[in-house]
């Protein structure tokens, strides 16, 4: 994203389906701001430990140093003075606070940038990203490919039975899917 004022800090947001390249563009840029010797600090929340609790990893293994915090406010008390960029992976499992907290960093002159899904199992709005977009300066939303069909996928396909909103570590829980071929009850009668 072009700066257009050297004091102004912003707020970008990456987001979409499971295997729609999130951690991936989020690494790319950050590993571009640090080329560009910027202050980096990244932090994904202390739930998601499946594949490191000190880095952020892609599906296609790139990965990026990372801190594990608890809440959006832990990441508030992190983040220091002179850093340049703050990252944040899977913004869906933080609290509502990451949007204040993302507000006072972009305030305080950061580049902020968060990845996260837009989506939850049953194709509803996941808090907080959407509530991000809206008040983000840029967004990009990434497509997966549908296991199914082959099209451009948007939609996370929950292949277990199981109404919690938030189920990780189960490696092949999830699945990419494009809108025709997604099957929000299929979490249901899984297992039936
Ligand atoms: P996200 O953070 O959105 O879950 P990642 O950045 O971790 O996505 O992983 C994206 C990578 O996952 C792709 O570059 C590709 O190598 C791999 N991948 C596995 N399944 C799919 C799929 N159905 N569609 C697209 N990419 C997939
Ligand atoms: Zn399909």
């Amino acid at each position: 994203m072009e700066r257009h004022s050297s004091d102004s800090g912003w707020i970008e947001v990456i987001t979409g389906s499971m295997f729609s390249g999130k951690s991936e563009e989020l690494i790319r840029r950050l590993r571009r701001a640090q080329i560009a010797r910027q202050k980096v600090q990244i932090f994904k929340p202390a739930i998601d430990l499946r594949f490191s609790d000190q880095h952020i990893v892609s599906h296609s293994e790139m990965k990026i140093a990372s801190h594990a915090v608890k809440s959006a406010n832990e990441i508030l008390a992190a983040v220091e003075i002179d850093t340049n960029v703050v990252g944040i992976d899977e913004g869906q499992f933080f609290d509502q606070d990451l949007v204040r907290v993302a507000n006072i960093l972009a305030d305080q002159g950061k580049r902020v940038i968060v990845a996260g899904l837009d989506m939850d199992y049953l194709g509803r709005p996941f808090e907080p990203m959407p509530l991000l977009l809206a008040i983000a300066e840029d967004i990009t939303k990434t497509r997966a490919i549908c296991v199914r069909c082959g099209s451009p996928a948007t939609y996370t396909q929950r292949l277990i039975a199981s109404r919690e909103r938030v189920v990780v570590g189960a490696a092949d829980a999830y699945e990419a899917r494009c809108r025709v071929c997604f099957d929000p009850h299929l979490s249901e009668k899984a297992g039936d």
